[in-house]
């Protein structure tokens, strides 16, 4: 069999089971024969290897399963990054790329005089902490997580990119930002966080059964989390330091309102591409 065959066998294979056949069968094709998925479509006419086509098969049941591709390849893009992810972090979301332009946006706009100092509270397969730190590489980061696994393969990421510029700290919200209410100098000039926000026993966690539920559920609404690092982030923000905040579409409101009592003013929401609430943001007076 050669791959051009291998690729439409994968491809049905995977129908029913996914939305995204087409791309899913080269991603997990791409993979096993160790080359880039735009590699792929100049190998079309060689033979797949039989160990190859056994990886594959393995991997495409389990993909017809429910597993999402990044966990089955261990690496998922994130905005200009090759993140390595695995079954203890978050996959990286697009959408989670608004917030870094966002936080590139503001922190343009601030005319900083000494580097920035930014925290990424919750940073999983450390995603928003690094992509932060590529375009700042004077920029002083600190990846926050509770989960020392999760903090495990932020670390590995940091090293794979060459990233130095990224300090790593296992905790909570609640912990962390009160250990930073020291002000002055040390003071964060942003907070930006992709925190758990689904609410526990909200019928869309069932497509999300692979990933952590220490990453997505947060208490009976969603909003804990979210909560928590508005009612603590002002302690640990110098005056005029940002906190941008990742959220579910229909929580937009209630970040606003839990910022505008936490003290913040500029608060503001920015949208998806889908055209949904996707971020709120606030800035320390
Ligand atoms: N964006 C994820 C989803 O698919 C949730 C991520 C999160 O809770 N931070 O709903």
């Amino acid at each position: 069999m050669n791959v051009a065959d291998a690729l439409k066998q994968a491809v049905r294979t995977l129908e029913t089971a996914s939305e995204s056949a087409q791309a899913d069968a080269e991603f997990l094709l791409a993979h096993v024969l160790e080359i880039s998925r735009g590699a792929l479509y100049g190998r079309m006419q060689r033979p797949l290897p039989p160990e190859a086509d056994e990886q594959l098969q393995f991997l495409l049941a389990r993909r017809a399963q429910g597993e999402p591709v990044a966990y089955l390849t261990g690496d998922q893009g994130f905005w200009s990054l090759d993140l390595a992810v695995t079954p203890e972090v978050l996959i990286p979301r697009p959408e989670t790329e608004l917030l870094v332009e966002w936080a590139l946006d503001i922190l343009d706009g601030m005319a900083l005089k000494t580097p920035a100092r930014i925290a990424d509270l919750g940073t999983g397969s450390g995603a928003i902490a690094l992509a932060l730190a590529t375009e700042l590489p004077q920029a002083a980061l600190t990846a926050l997580d509770v989960s020392p696994a999760a903090l495990d393969v932020a670390r590995r990421n940091a090293r794979k990119l060459r990233i130095d510029n990224v300090r790593f700290e296992q905790g909570d919200f609640a912990a962390f930002l009160a250990a930073c209410a020291h002000g002055g100098d040390t003071a964060f000039d942003m907070l930006v966080s992709n925190p758990p926000y689904v609410a526990a026993g909200d019928p869309h966690l069932a497509a999300l059964r692979h990933e952590p539920e220490l990453a997505l559920i947060a208490g009976p609404d969603g909003l804990d989390c979210l909560r928590t690092i508005c009612t603590h982030a002002p302690a640990a923000l110098g005056q005029g330091g940002w906190l941008l905040l990742e959220h579910g579409c229909d929580q937009g409101p209630a970040v606003r309102e839990s910022l505008r009592a936490a003290g913040f003013t500029n608060v503001q929401t920015r949208r998806d591409l889908a055209a949904h609430e996707r971020a709120t943001g606030g800035m320390k007076p």
